[in-house]
Parts: C-alpha cells; sequence; structure tokens
C-alpha cells in the first residue's frame, strides 16, 4: 500500500484515484472545485462515466479514498503526487499550463516531506523540467522531489477498463529511482513499462494522440473519395482493418474527431512545432479535414431538404462519442450552431450529455427520447453513435416524421435497409450520389 495524491478530480485523475485505490493504495484526490469535492464525499459524480460510481463508493468506504481540497492535507504523508489538471488549448492552439502551473506552485508550498510529482496531464515537451524548476522556486525550504512523466491513454467510456489494462505505460523521468518507483506502482497492471527521459515521455503522448487524430482523417478523406466514385467506406475501412499493419481501430468515417484530447493536442503539437521552426505540413491537412467534417452533415441536409429556414431539424446525439456526457469539441454542438445560423428549428436528444448541452446550445430545445425528437420532423441527424440509437424502431419513426429523411453522421444504419424502410437516407462515403441513388449499382 503506497499513500497516493492525485491533483484535480476531472475525467482522469478521478479515475486515477478512484483505481489507485482499488488495487489497495492509499488515495487522496484534491481539486480546487469545492462543490466536486463536496458532491464526491456525497457519493454524488461529477462526471459520467460507466462503473465510477460504484468503484468511488466501495473505495471511500473502504477508508482507501478520500477527498479534500486543502493540500497540505492531501500533501501529508503522500509519496506520489499525481497532477491531473486540464491543460486546454490557449488562443494560439498552445497548451495552456496556468492550471499545472498553480498546482506546481501549490505543491511546493504544501509539501512537508519528499514527494515523487507524477505529470499526467498532457504536456507540452519540457513541461516536466519547468514544473521541476517551479517547485524548487516555490518551496519555502528545500525538500527533495523527482519529477516523472506518467502520460494517460484511457478513453472516455472504457476509462476504468483503459487505466485498469492498459497498452503499455510510458514513465519519462532522469532519476532512475524515481522511475523504477513509479513503475512498481503499476506493476499491478501487468502492461509494459516503457521508461525514457521526461521530453520523449512528454512527446510519446502527443505524437500518439496525433497518429490516431490522422487515422481519423485519413479514413474521412477516403470517404469523401468513396463518395464521388461510388465505393462503400464502412466496406474499404473493413477490408483494410484486418491487415495487422494497418488495423481496424480508429477507420471510421463520420464527423471527425472531437472531445478534451485530440483537437487540442493535434494543435498544441503544431504549435510546438512552428515556435520551432517547423511546418508540419501533415498536421495542418488532418486539422483541415477534421474542420470542414462540421459541416458535412448540414451540407448533406440542405442537398435533401433544400433551404434549412423553417425546417424542423432533431439531432441524435451531442456528446462528442458514446458513453461519455463529455461535450468538449463534440461535432453536434457546431451542427446545431449552423443549422440554427440557416434558421432551422433544431431540437435534440442524447441519454446523458443534455444537461450539458442546454448551457452550451440554449436555442436548441430538448426532446424526451428519440422517438419525441422523431415526431413532426423534416430530418433527423445522427451526431453520436450512441448504442441506444442502433436498434429503434424504425418503422415508428418513419411514421412520425414530417418528411422520412435520415443524414448518419456516424454510418450506424446500412443504406439499402433505410431505404427499403421508406426512408431518404444518406450516410458518409457509403457511395451514395448526390441525389441518393445508389452509385454502386
Ligand atoms: P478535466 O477538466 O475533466 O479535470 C480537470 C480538473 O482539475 C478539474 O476538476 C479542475 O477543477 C481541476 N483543477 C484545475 N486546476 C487545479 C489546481 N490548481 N489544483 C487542483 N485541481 C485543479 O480534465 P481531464 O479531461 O481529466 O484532463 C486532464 C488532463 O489529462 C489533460 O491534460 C488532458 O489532456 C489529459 N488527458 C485527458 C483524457 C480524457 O479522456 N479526458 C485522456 C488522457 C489524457
Amino acid at each position: 500500500m503506497k499513500n497516493i495524491t492525485v491533483i484535480g478530480v476531472g475525467y482522469v485523475g478521478l479515475v486515477t484515484a478512484a483505481c489507485f485505490s482499488d488495487l489497495g493504495n492509499n488515495v487522496t484526490a484534491l481539486d480546487i472545485n469545492e462543490e466536486r469535492i463536496k458532491n464526491l464525499k456525497d457519493g454524488i459524480m461529477p462526471i459520467y462515466e460507466r462503473g465510477l460510481q460504484e468503484l468511488v463508493t466501495r473505495n471511500a468506504a473502504a477508508g482507501r479514498l478520500h477527498f479534500t481540497t486543502v493540500y497540505a492535507d492531501a500533501l501529508k504523508d503522500a509519496e506520489f503526487v499525481f497532477i491531473a489538471v486540464g491543460t486546454p488549448s490557449g488562443v494560439d492552439g498552445e497548451a495552456d499550463l496556468k492550471y499545472v502551473q498553480s498546482a506546481a506552485e501549490t505543491i511546493a508550498k504544501s509539501m512537508s516531506s519528499p514527494v515523487i510529482v507524477i505529470n499526467k496531464s498532457t504536456v507540452p515537451v519540457g513541461t516536466g523540467d519547468w514544473v521541476a524548476d517551479i517547485i524548487r522556486r516555490n518551496q519555502p525550504s528545500p525538500i527533495p522531489f523527482s519529477v516523472v512523466s506518467c502520460p494517460e491513454f484511457l478513453r472516455e467510456g472504457s476509462a476504468i477498463a483503459d487505466f485498469m489494462n492498459p497498452a503499455r505505460t510510458v514513465l519519462g523521468s532522469l532519476d532512475e529511482d524515481a522511475a523504477e518507483k513509479v513503475a512498481q506502482l503499476h506493476l499491478p497492471l501487468r502492461a509494459p513499462i516503457v521508461i525514457t527521459d521526461l521530453r520523449t515521455a512528454e512527446m510519446i503522448k502527443y505524437a500518439s494522440n496525433a497518429f490516431l487524430a490522422t487515422k481519423i482523417s485519413f479514413i474521412n478523406e477516403i470517404a469523401n473519395i468513396c463518395e464521388a466514385l461510388g465505393a462503400d467506406v464502412k466496406e474499404v475501412a473493413s477490408g483494410m482493418g484486418y491487415d495487422p499493419r494497418i488495423g481496424n481501430r480508429f477507420l471510421d468515417a463520420g464527423l471527425g474527431y472531437g472531445g478534451s484530447c485530440f483537437p487540442k493536442d493535434v494543435k498544441a503539437l503544431t504549435y510546438m512545432a512552428t515556435v520551432q521552426g517547423r511546418h508540419p505540413q501533415l498536421l495542418h491537412a488532418v486539422m483541415e479535414i477534421n474542420a470542414d467534417r462540421r459541416s458535412l452533415l448540414v451540407e448533406k441536409a440542405r442537398e435533401v431538404l433544400g433551404e434549412l429556414e423553417g425546417k424542423k431539424i432533431g439531432i441524435l446525439g451531442l456528446t462528442f462519442k458514446p458513453d461519455t456526457d463529455d461535450l468538449r469539441e463534440a461535432p453536434a454542438l457546431d451542427v446545431a450552431r449552423k443549422l440554427l445560423a440557416e434558421g432551422a428549428h433544431v431540437r435534440a436528444y442524447d441519454p446523458v450529455g443534455m444537461p450539458g448541452a442546454k448551457e452550451l446550445i440554449p436555442d436548441v430545445e430538448m426532446a424526451e427520447n428519440s422517438y419525441d425528437l422523431a415526431q413532426d420532423s423534416h430530418a433527423l441527424l445522427i451526431c453520436t453513435e450512441w448504442n441506444e440509437f442502433k436498434h429503434l424502431n424504425m418503422n415508428r419513426i418513419h411514421d412520425v416524421m414530417e418528411t422520412p429523411i435520415i443524414v448518419d453522421g456516424r454510418n450506424i444504419y446500412e443504406p439499402d435497409m433505410m431505404g427499403r424502410m421508406g426512408f431518404s437516407y444518406r450516410g458518409v462515403g457509403r457511395g451514395y450520389g448526390p441525389n441518393g441513388e445508389p452509385v454502386k449499382d
């Protein structure tokens, strides 16, 4: 059992704290957001993540997981201090490090014994050295510490399983002893451990996310070409994906990548390269392709419906991906705003994203469920591939719509089947021509 402190109880920090406590450690999770901590003490989760409530409740009840807003309490007896605060995009695409800076300063002022500070936040290359410098400068009197980079690779929606079964653990440090101690902490996860220097570890995270974003933009580019030539991108991706050199993951054509990581991390890597006088052409293309995806559904809706002004359009799915409540950089929000700008009457339904979305797109009316959303709609636009949308009673949907038009931004339905049911259907890259005719026939 180790004493661990986690700074920041968001998507990464709370999962990290809950999982390390579940592995038998004594974990204190700290956040500056008092409401979050109060709620967590009352068993109320600040985020939606499957299995998290149960994990937190069980480990808090066992006395292994504690919550606080007081740094000195959190750091007392801590051997490992994880920083898991946000690193959002700054105005020029750079990672804004104000939360990391503030956490590092407060750690320095509050620590009372030697600690290993482990950076889990996604931070620009060189941040580990910068954090060490901040801690050194802000300590009232010198206490030994080390900084280790340990980037996180979990995905929202499967965060606990990802944390507990990582493909690899990456550790970066110049302090071999500290890296070894952090490696020991991760041994129960039974994943390969890559130990390298701080800067390389930080870069592994950006390079990994940029690669996955590239894969998504690549298949979206192929989808555009498929559409023009009458091929079906879903089958193309499937045929490609069997090749182990390619793999079938992150090959779903659609609305492009969103969320709190890929957009900001590709931007931040581009910024880092540019500042160093490099011209990251591929990353620029990845972002450009992704930005274009945001207009795609609106263009497709316009193709079928003509003028959108006054049309009743329903958006199915608001979160950036299924199984999370995270709306950061969610394509659906842009789709909604573009439709509103064209004068459409926009309604939406999402299993968990609606409370947050109400604040971000206040002019969009929220529906009770998918069928309520379909009622009298001129078109339904699918923006998030929640499982519950995959087996809707499509006959019922068809019957209640004003005009049975579906624009499927996630390719969850089969064009032929939709056609047979009487829908005018548009998928993404499915080999259908501009008037919905199956080009490949
Ligand atoms: P988040 O916004 O969900 O949570 C951040 C938390 O940090 C908030 O609760 C905030 O109140 C708290 N915080 C801010 N400043 C603080 C301070 N000085 N002291 C204590 N708490 C403070 O962020 P997130 O999505 O968990 O992301 C955290 C980091 O992990 C980011 O760098 C992100 O890029 C990276 N990451 C995120 C994911 C993901 O799926 N969300 C995956 C891998 C890596």
